[in-house]
Parts: structure tokens; sequence; C-alpha cells
């Protein structure tokens, strides 16, 4: 089976995916951008069987984890799933691609889709953005 390895900005941390992700997106929501300080999260969903993680971490109130040296973010998980961000992942590009894209109402105006994603205008539970041309 496939293995990704992954870590933190200082190496404290270490984590091993194992397998393919079940779901692999992108968010532009505003949490999202406050946490990455960036324009958007690029993550993907692995089973919690197949997702092991070394080295100290701090819990975060919305469940997601930090190295306790570096405070890199690298994961979420609870007893059924992993969330990475695959900006962690040590291998880049990852090769990795996104199937869907959450909250594209906040996306900024100079990055474009990615080809062939779900296009969601807020969660994944509210209706498409390509709704809007029916
Ligand atoms: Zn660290
Ligand atoms: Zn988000």
């Amino acid at each position: 089976m496939k293995k990704r390895l992954g870590s933190c900005l200082c190496g404290q941390v270490k984590y091993e995916v194992k397998g393919e992700p079940i779901r692999v997106g992108i968010c532009h929501c505003a949490n999202c951008r406050r946490e990455s300080g960036s324009a958007f999260t690029f993550y993907a969903i692995w089973t919690r069987d197949n997702f092991r993680a070394t080295g100290e971490t701090t819990l975060a109130h919305n469940g997601q984890r930090f190295c306790t040296r570096c405070s890199s973010h690298m994961f979420a998980y609870d007893d059924d799933e992993a969330e990475v961000q695959l900006g962690s992942l040590s291998d880049a590009p990852t090769n990795l691609v996104p199937t869907y894209e959450l909250w594209v109402k906040r996306r900024e105006p100079w990055l474009a889709p990615v080809p062939g994603a779900e296009q969601h205008l807020e969660d994944r539970h509210t209706r498409r953005a390509d709704d809007d041309r029916a």
C-alpha cells in the first residue's frame, strides 16, 4: 500500500498516511483562510486506521492540531477520520488532485477553478455554483 510521509516545519511532529485518501478538497472559507493565513486550504481525508502521527501537538478549539514547538498546522482527527493539510506532506508536488472546492464564493478572483472539481458555493451540502447557470 502506498505510504505518504509528512511533518511540521521543525520536524518534531511526523505522520504517515497509507493508501489513497477518501477525498481531496480545497476550501476557501473564512476559517480556513484565517487558520492558514493563506487564500485557501488544500486537504485530504483518510480513514483513521490509515493515519499515524508521532510528536507533541496542541489541540485547537476546532479540532486542528499544531506542533507544540513550531506551531505548524498539519491535521485534525477523530475516531473515524483524519483530515490532513496536504502542504505538510514531505513530497511536493503531492500529485493529489482536488475533486471538490468549498466556499467558492470566497475564492480570490485571480484564482481559477480546478478543472473538473465540484464547485460548492458554501459547504458540501449547499448547491453547486454551476447551478446558477441552469
Ligand atoms: Zn514543529
Ligand atoms: Zn474551510
